[in-house]
């Protein structure tokens, strides 16, 4: 017999043992009368004992959760000591399983994925935050409803219908334009699902820019290359049939065409080079000299078809910027390159270096065929370019300020354009102060 139990019994018969013997005594001095009323009242005070302790205990039970079980004297204290040790015992197993599950939705809210765990009927139990950004869903509104009444696009249909497969299904969102997702379902427990959501779109966007960029690359190798191709085939043909002038002349042609891929493969080991992120040595350099070379290397361009100026502010001409010259002197000489390129003869190009706002700024400024503005924010962009009649006859690549905007980036520099078409353009490298070197040491 468990000790309470046993405890209890033993109380009872103490209690009735005692009221035997008051009853005895009760007997001994009044009669038989004396001792019925006097164990007939104590069997009426210890029912009434039974009573009160009784309703205490069914009060107790409407308290909230978590009550202790109220004290009592006698038998009844032992049972609601252990009541009360019981009651506390399930108390705090339920808090521990309300903060698991607390731990375990937080978990599941942080995820960088959507998550939707399904009944058997594939009713939305519960969802985190990503979940009801990804299929435009409320947590508080759609719990209870099926999945498919609020998701209705037929591959997801699909897919849930015949879940035992899992995806993953690659899924353009209807609600949300722009936005790809990767959607699997996962079986569990007795027939429940979990569809798990993952945003792919910056994936699928560098995907399609890697097409696109094999892609055009192709078509840039593939143009000149056919030209040369045709070229020789027609001297093979009949090479006797031409004139030396003539094969120089068609040689000549194949060369530029030569020249061109050559210019177009090493803009693409550029790039290549800037986006792997490997850093260039970082030193020290002079702009005064880097600008006064660029400008010249502006006027060879130009042989002689544009007026170049130009315009170091005063006291400036010391002025130096941390990083790397190879690099620096490129972006310069590509923004140069670009103002000679699109500037008609007898048009005017100035460049300079001034310090602004803290920072300092190169400018190369020109009045030559500008650009609308609704081709500015695309300019960086690989192979963009506003007339690609004209790119390609002045021996652009169409990398030019692309390979301009990587540079910049790793010099904590951004580039400014202004421009208004038929009458000029102005780009500027912006440099912050935190790359402006002290003058460098003359020897
Ligand atoms: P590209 O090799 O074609 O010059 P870039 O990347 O250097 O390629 O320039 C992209 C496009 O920006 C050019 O094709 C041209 O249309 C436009 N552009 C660049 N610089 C100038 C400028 N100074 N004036 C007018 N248009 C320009």
């Amino acid at each position: 017999m468990p000790s309470s139990a046993r405890y209890v019994w033993t109380h009872a018969a103490l209690t009735l043992a005692l009221l035997a013997m008051a009853a005895a005594v009760a007997g001994a001095f009044g009669g038989t009368l004396a001792a019925l009323v006097t164990f007939v009242a104590g069997m009426l005070l210890v029912y009434g004992y039974h009573l009160r302790s009784v309703q205490q205990l069914v009060e107790w039970t409407r308290e909230p959760v978590g009550t202790p079980v109220p004290s009592a004297r006698g038998t009844w204290n032992r049972v609601f000591a252990d009541l009360n040790r019981r009651s506390r015992l399930s108390y705090e197993m339920r808090e521990q399983l309300a903060t698991s599950l607390e731990r375990f939705r937080d978990a599941s809210q942080a995820m960088p994925d959507g998550t939707l765990y399904l009944s058997a009927d594939d009713r939305i139990e519960w969802m985190n935050h990503k979940a009801e950004q990804h299929f435009g869903l409320d947590a508080a509104r759609d719990c209870g409803v099926p999945v498919t009444k609020l998701v209705r696009q037929p591959d997801f249909v699909r897919l849930m219908h015949g879940a035992e497969h899992g995806g993953p299904l690659v899924l353009q969102s209807d609600r949300k334009a722009g936005l790809t997702l990767m959607i699997q379902v996962v079986p569990f427990g007795d027939g429940q699902k979990m569809v798990v959501s993952r945003d792919i779109s910056q994936l699928e966007r560098l995907e399609t820019m890697r097409r696109d960029f094999v892609a055009n690359v192709s078509h840039e190798l593939r143009t000149p290359l056919t030209v040369v191709i045709g070229f020789l085939e027609t001297l093979v043909d009949g090479l006797e049939d031409f004139r030396p002038d003539e094969v120089q002349h068609y040689v000549r042609l194949a060369l530029d065409q030569s020249v061109r891929m050559e210019t177009l493969i090493e803009d693409l080991l550029t790039l290549a080079a800037l986006e792997s992120g490997a850093r260039a040595a970082e030193h020290r350099v002079a702009v005064g000299p880097l600008v006064q070379d660029i400008a010249e290397d502006a006027r060879l361009l130009s042989a002689g078809r544009h007026e170049v100026s130009l315009d170091i502010a005063a006291g400036d001409e010391d002025a130096a910027l941390l990083g790397s010259a190879k690099e620096l002197r490129s972006a310069f000489a590509n923004l140069a390159s670009n103002a000679v390129r699109y500037t008609p003869p007898g048009g005017k190009i100035r460049l300079s270096w001034r310090r602004v706002d803290g920072g300092a700024e190169f400018a190369v400024e020109d009045n030559g065929i500008g650009i609308e503005p609704r081709h500015i924010p695309r300019l960086t962009e690989r192979f963009y370019r506003v007339d690609l009649g004209r790119s390609r006859e002045s021996g652009g690549t169409g990398l030019g300020l692309a390979i301009v905007k990587h540079i910049l980036s790793r010099h904590d520099a951004e580039l400014h354009v202004e421009s208004e078409c038929g009458r000029g353009s102005r780009f500027s490298a912006r440099f912050p102060a935190a790359r402006l070197g002290p003058p460098p040491v003359r020897s």
